[in-house]
Order: structure tokens, then C-alpha cells, then sequence
């Protein structure tokens, strides 16, 4: 394979939705993989849709999920600079060449003149496109004479270059991912190459930077395929057809069910973040929160958008950075939308967070905890992290699950109280409460036997009166093992907490 050198390129528009950052990633193993060369290229060409904050947006959501830049704008290299705003006498060179070749003119037709074009051509049931057919009707360096077109250029009438599609060849390329792919270019119009403010468009800027950029695979979303076909033009009418990158062009992100491709308000309305951080939109102060900010580590969310759309081919789930630049290869990526199915990343999540140490995990809570002015010893705090590990997919679950640790209850849950609160818990409960008074240090192997001991005098089984028991420790239905609650709780917290149950639950009881 020969240098692989990949690049993102983003255009500034706005936050970088979770897409864009497997895009990203995608380009990042296959750089890595082959000790290649990752780009960040800003396609910022586009002035009206220019949003101030995106690049830096950007950048921050690639630094955060760990993939690493080699050329770009901050970092620089050899084919600066990397922001196509500041590359304009690039483009204009080109496009002269391509006007010298006979392959691009120079048009000046109207809004007005080019909405009538297509009025026209509509009511006769044709496409309307701006091709060989139209072109010889508008006014254009084809159709005027030389003198009229350098007249106008000189006055200073506004102009853009269009490239000039053959009236009907066979336009081929072979995508890595969907295979050979051939379109005719009566089906491709003659697109804008330079805009009458002097910018490139995207088809021209993206063609001459992946060429001057040595760009080896261009691995871009879906939404690019039906433009990939008059790239390949351009490339072939700027001489370079034999440098041609390679295309890959990834399947569609699709809504959790499948039908239709993913948006932000599908997620919105689903109640998941689309953005990698935090964003608030500059136009209308909204604040769409990130998957940074909903408590997701980037390793799993990486490891989670590795998935979507790739698979190594194995069972084998959980992927580091590392592996996944080992396992990964262009081939393994399916042409079928990939569903964005959230609860695989919080599975993805859960497992990440399962691999933190107590410590690690402990000192989440103990954060928490100092915020609302609650010391806790790290042993403590380590402890409860053991006890929560398995039941947390955020980090933010240790200090809510937690909480029982430190609040007693001041309600119970209303339907297990009305289920299991009855003549046979409140005598185990009472029974125990009075074994547990009496001992100095409740462990987990103290509380068992005290529960085994008061179970069997009483001959009630243990199974009938556990969820009432919870209920009565820490108010809620479900949690962490029960004998480890009471061991953390303590004996004279335990005691406490069962009195206060008996106490407020009994009149119900009876
Ligand atoms: N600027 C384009 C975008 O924002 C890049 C497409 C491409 O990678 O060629 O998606």
C-alpha cells in the first residue's frame, strides 16, 4: 500500500455531530494501522454557513475521544496551510487551468435567469440541469464572444466557474466499500467550481487538497457518494487521474429502529445526546448536551462507534484504541445503515466503568459527597464502589446509588410496602433489628448469620421478607447485596434505620 496519508475534513457549520466523530475515527485507525498520517482540513469555504466556535468545537471533541491530529491547523506540516479559507490563489490557479483546457467556462447568468431556466425545463418534464443541453441558452463564455465575456469580466459583473461535463461518458470509480460504481454524466450537471465571491466551491476544493494534500484514501459519510463521480471528473481534467485517492464511503447512521437516517431531533425526542460535548447553538442560545457531559467515557464511546458500521469479524466486543487499530481494515465495513442503538453504547459505557479500580470509582463518590459538605473516608468510599460496580452506567450512578449509604430513609416505596409489609417482616424485622443491637461489629458474615438465625426461630422463609428488609434500610426496591448494605451501614445505623421502618410502617401494617 503506499503512504497512507487520511484526512477529516469538517466544515465549521456547527457542533460535530456523533457521525462525524466515526468518521473521524475511521480515517484515525486506518492512519495508524498503516503508520500513516491523519489531516484535519477545515472546509470552511462556505461563508454563509460559517459558525463562529465550530472549529474550535471540533477540535476539543477529537482531543476528548483521543484522536490524534498529525497535519492540521494548529499542528501545521508540510502542506499548509490547512483551512481552505486561506487557500484561495490555490484554487483560483487551478480553475484557470481548467478554463485554459477548455474544461471549465465562466458563467454570469442571473437568480433570476437560472430560476427561469429551471421553470422552463420543469414544465416539460425534464431534470433541470445546468448541462450540455441548457448551456448553449444561457449566458456564458460558450455562448458569448470572447470580447463580451472579458468586457463583463472587467466591468466587473459577477461570475462563477462551472465545470463542463461531457454530454454523456461513463464516469467509473471503485468505492472500497460499495465496489465499482458507474454513472453516466448526463446525469451530473455542471457544477459551480468558484463562486462569485472569489471562493471555491467544496467539489473544487476538495479535489485540488486531497491531490496537493497526497490524500491516499478519502473515507467520508454516505452523503458524499453522488458527488464522488464528478470529483472523479475533475481529477481526470486536472491530469491527475493516476493519483486518485482511493474512496470508501460509510454507510448511514441510522434511528435505533432502523428506518431512516438519525437526526438530532430523533435523538432529542429519544432523550440522547448527537454531539460528542456540550454545544450551544450561537443563533439560538440552545444548550444540546454531550455525550462528554452525560457521563459517557470516550474509551467506550469509541469503542461503541467502532461498531457502527464495522465489525472484526470475531465475538470479541471490547476493544482498546490499540486493538482496534490492529483489527481494523477498510473491507470489514458493511454498505447497510448502521443503527444507532443507545443502549449498546450504555452497555459499552457499564463495561468501561466496571473496569475502573474501587479506588478510581471511590473517589467519584467522595467528590460528590465533599460538594454536598459529607466527608467519607476512602475506605468507605471503596468499599461502597465495590458494592455499586455492577450496577452503575454512569459515573454519576456511584453518587445517587450511593446516597443510601449516607441519608436514611425518609419514605418507603409504596409498592413494596403494600406487598410485603405484613405480619411475617415485621416480626423478622424485629427480631433482627434486636439480634443486630446487640452486636458490636456487623460484617457481612455477622449479618447473614443473624438473618439465618432469626429466619429459622421464626420458621419464615428468608426470600418472603428480603424486599420488605430493603425497603426498610434504605427506602427503595432494589440495590447492592443486602448483607454488604448492613455491613457498610454499620450496627447502630442498621438499628436505627429498622427502628424508624417499624416504627412508621407498623400502623400501616395492621
Ligand atoms: N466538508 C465535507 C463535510 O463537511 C467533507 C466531505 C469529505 O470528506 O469529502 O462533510
Amino acid at each position: 500500500m503506499k503512504d497512507v496519508r487520511v484526512r477529516f475534513a469538517p466544515s465549521p457549520t456547527g457542533a460535530l455531530h456523533i457521525g462525524g466523530v466515526r468518521t473521524a475515527l475511521y480515517n484515525y485507525l486506518l492512519a495508524r494501522k498503516h503508520q500513516g498520517k491523519m489531516i484535519l482540513r477545515i472546509e470552511d469555504t462556505d461563508q454563509n454557513r460559517y459558525v463562529p466556535g465550530a472549529e474550535v468545537y471540533i477540535k476539543d471533541a477529537l482531543k476528548w475521544v483521543g484522536i490524534e491530529i498529525d497535519e492540521g491547523p494548529d499542528k501545521g506540516g508540510p502542506h499548509a496551510p490547512y483551512r481552505q479559507s486561506e487557500r484561495k490563489n490555490i484554487y483560483t490557479k487551478y480553475a484557470q487551468q481548467l478554463l485554459n483546457d477548455g474544461h471549465a467556462y465562466y458563467a454570469f447568468d442571473s437568480a433570476e435567469e437560472l430560476e427561469a431556466m429551471r421553470n422552463r425545463l420543469m414544465k416539460t418534464g425534464v431534470n433541470p440541469q445546468y448541462d450540455s443541453a441548457t448551456r448553449i441558452e444561457m449566458k456564458n463564455s460558450l455562448t458569448l464572444s470572447e470580447d463580451e465575456v472579458n468586457n463583463k469580466i472587467r466591468a466587473g459583473a459577477p461570475y462563477v466557474i462551472r465545470l463542463k461535463v461531457p454530454k454523456s461518458e461513463q464516469v467509473e470509480l471503485n468505492d472500497l466499500i460499495r465496489g465499482k460504481i458507474s454513472v453516466n454524466t448526463s446525469q451530473i450537471d455542471d457544477k459551480v467550481l468558484m463562486k462569485s465571491d472569489g471562493m471555491p466551491t467544496y467539489h473544487l476544493a476538495n479535489v485540488v487538497d486531497d491531490y496537493l494534500m497526497k490524500i491516499s484514501h478519502v473515507i467520508r459519510g454516505e452523503e458524499w457518494l453522488p458527488s464522488a463521480p464528478l470529483h472523479v471528473l475533475t481529477y481526470k481534467f486536472l491530469g491527475w487521474e493516476n493519483e486518485m485517492p482511493a474512496f470508501a464511503h460509510l454507510p448511514l447512521l441510522l434511528k435505533p429502529d432502523g428506518k431512516g437516517k438519525l437526526s438530532k431531533r430523533d435523538a432529542d425526542q429519544m432523550g440522547f445526546p448527537i454531539f460528542p460535548l456540550n454545544w450551544t447553538d450561537p443563533h439560538t442560545g440552545e444548550l444540546a448536551e454531550g455525550f462528554r457531559e452525560r457521563g459517557y467515557l470516550p474509551e467506550a464511546l469509541i469503542n461503541f462507534l467502532a461498531f457502527l458500521g464495522w465489525n472484526p469479524g470475531t465475538e470479541q466486543e471490547l476493544f482498546t484504541v490499540e486493538e482496534l487499530i490492529e483489527a481494523f481494515e477498510i473491507e470489514r465495513i458493511g454498505k447497510a445503515g448502521a443503527k444507532f442503538d443507545i443502549q449498546k453504547a450504555n452497555w459499552f459505557n457499564q463495561q468501561y466503568l466496571r473496569s475502573k479500580t474501587d479506588e478510581e470509582l471511590g473517589q467519584l463518590l467522595i467528590t460528590d459527597l465533599k460538594s454536598q459538605g459529607i466527608d467519607c473516608e476512602n475506605e468507605k468510599a471503596y468499599a461502597i464502589a465495590n458494592a455499586l460496580r455492577e450496577r452503575i452506567t454512569f459515573p454519576s450512578d456511584i453518587a445517587s446509588l450511593g446516597k443510601i449509604f449516607f441519608f436514611a430513609p425518609k419514605s418507603f416505596d409504596e409498592k413494596i410496602a403494600s406487598k410485603k409489609w405484613n405480619n411475617e417482616s415485621i416480626a423478622v424485622i424485629t427480631a433482627l433489628k434486636d439480634e443486630i443491637n446487640k452486636t458490636n461489629e456487623l460484617t457481612v458474615d455477622t449479618a447473614t448469620t443473624a438473618l439465618v438465625d432469626v429466619t429459622n426461630r421464626l420458621g419464615i422463609a428468608q426470600g418472603k421478607i428480603m424486599q420488605a428488609l430493603r425497603m426498610a434500610l434504605t427506602g427503595g426496591a432494589s440495590g447492592p447485596d443486602l448483607m454488604v448494605t448492613m455491613a457498610l451501614l454499620g450496627a447502630s445505623e442498621v438499628t436505627s434505620r429498622l427502628t424508624y421502618a417499624l416504627n412508621t410502617l407498623e400502623e400501616k401494617a395492621s
